[in-house]
């Protein structure tokens, strides 16, 4: 099940062309779009500046929200001069969120790249506030544009949390990732239907209800970005259970069966259970690929999720990679997806962006995948684009959304054929991506 197209270790050893240059990525606070809803009793705090704010406030979309659940300490440059009283000031902040919001459990200071956020020590203001406020979990992680995709910014969010969980010995399944809800459900409907338990899956909603992780605790991955919890967690005396990742027909098959196998389920019961959703995939994949058959794609390296789908493009779909960008290319994770692509397309790690541009404009696939920065300046050169944000803000994983997963890809290329096709606009999709991203509301704390 694990070979590739080509060979025993399909592209699982290919070479990476790493390059280290300027980057088109959002920055890790995004990931708190889609968190704060995961995690009920949580809030994040923002240290940062009024971008910072600015960009959480458009990258949530503004709805007025009685209990916000993430908002922004908005340090001043004025502050640079003195980080005592940024610190102090820091404290009042939180003293007052935390007076007025009785249902916060878990705090999260979150740093973000101006210069005087980076020169504040977040870790022992989070060490000085747990010993102030004994009810509240406060832990702090970065999300800064400087070293962070935006998808790390999830990682960095749970790898902050695993050394506070408490131990256990116990045998279990733990399942690192934040999926939406259906997803999340279908997710433990397959795992209970396999026998498999019990199961935790991090982050949990609620901080009160920790996670407990030892050296009984196997784990999987949902999410291809979490380099860092992925550490965390062995760490803890966890072991990974390395598979595929649950994109697609195929993908979700192997992730399955690769937990099955560690739980020694058997064959008929395994059959039994993924018989039924596995044609369902095939059948909703068949139907949505069609017009991505023998199409070429092409990765800029922003989501982090670009291995795990450039392998359920080229083999549940028909497409042809040929460059396969990712930010981090970490084997351990992405190298059993590595395995299931065919010889060919060229993977690159990091990003100097002028040259990844110059080797797309050669390269011009019939769909480019790349961030919200690079997709309008491309599609104004005739390029057909895809933003890889939509991918996260999106249900994908599992069988039932395998459908809408091809979907996704096939829709710019529909909306490409229309255009040249020269139809009434009347027939054509909007851009996929222009639908929004995700509603939610944020509180702006100044300090
Ligand atoms: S963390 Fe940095 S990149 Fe992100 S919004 Fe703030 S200033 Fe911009």
């Amino acid at each position: 099940m694990m070979d590739g197209a080509h060979g025993s270790h399909g592209c699982r050893d290919a070479p990476l062309l790493k390059e280290r240059g300027q980057r088109e990525v959002f920055c890790g606070l995004t990931a708190i779009v889609w968190l704060h809803r995961k995690m009920q009793d949580s809030f994040f705090l923002v240290v940062g500046s009024r971008t910072c704010a600015h960009l959480l406030q458009s990258a949530a979309g503004v709805m007025i929200f009685a209990e916000p659940r993430f908002g922004t300490a908005i340090l001043e440059e004025t502050d640079l001069a003195g980080m005592a009283d940024a610190q102090a000031e820091l404290d009042r902040e939180v003293e007052k969120l935390l007076s007025r919001r009785s249902d916060i459990r878990r705090l999260f200071l979150v740093g973000s790249c101006p210069s005087e956020v980076i020169k504040l020590d977040l870790e022992k203001a989070a060490e000085r506030l747990n010993a102030q406020f004994a009810d509240v979990n406060v832990v702090n992680f970065s999300g800064s544009g400087i070293e962070t995709t935006f998808t790390e910014g999830e990682d960095a969010c749970l790898a902050a949390i695993i050394p506070g969980l408490p131990k256990t010995d116990a045998r279990q399944l733990v399942v690192a990732g934040a999926l939406p809800d259906v997803v999340h459900d279908q997710m433990l409907g397959l795992l209970e239907g396999l026998g498999i338990g019990p199961v935790t899956v991090l982050p949990t909603s609620k901080a009160d209800d920790p996670a407990a992780i030892g050296p009984g605790t196997v784990f999987a991955l949902t999410q291809p970005f979490l380099n860092e919890t992925h550490a965390a967690l062995v760490r803890r005396g966890a072991r990974h259970i390395a598979a595929p990742f649950p994109f697609g027909e195929e993908g979700t098959t192997a992730w399955l069966r690769a937990i099955a196998d560690e739980f020694g389920v058997s064959d008929d019961r395994f059959d039994a259970v993924t018989a039924a959703p596995r044609d369902r995939a095939r059948r909703a994949v068949a139907q949505a690929s069609a017009p991505l058959a023998n199409r070429s794609v092409f990765f800029f390296p922003d989501s982090q999720l670009e291995i795990p789908l450039a392998r359920f493009l080229t083999r549940e779909c028909g497409m042809t990679a040929l460059e396969i960008g990712q930010p981090y290319v970490q084997r351990e994770i992405v190298g059993p997806d590595m395995a299931l692509i065919g010889e060919g397309p060229v993977f690159s790690e990091g990003q100097d962006v002028d040259l990844q541009l110059d080797r797309a404009r050669e390269a011009r696939a019939d769909l480019t995948v790349c961030g919200l920065g690079l997709a309008n300046p491309l599609e104004a050169e005739g390029l057909t684009t895809k933003w890889a944000i939509e991918l996260v803000f999106t249900p994908i994983h599992f069988y039932e959304q395998a459908g809408d997963l091809a979907g996704l890809f096939a829709r710019p290329l529909r909306r490409r054929a229309i255009l040249e096709g020269g139809a009434s606009s009347g027939g054509i999709e909007p851009p996929s991506d222009a639908r929004g991203l995700c509603h939610a509301g944020g509180a702006e704390v100044e300090a």
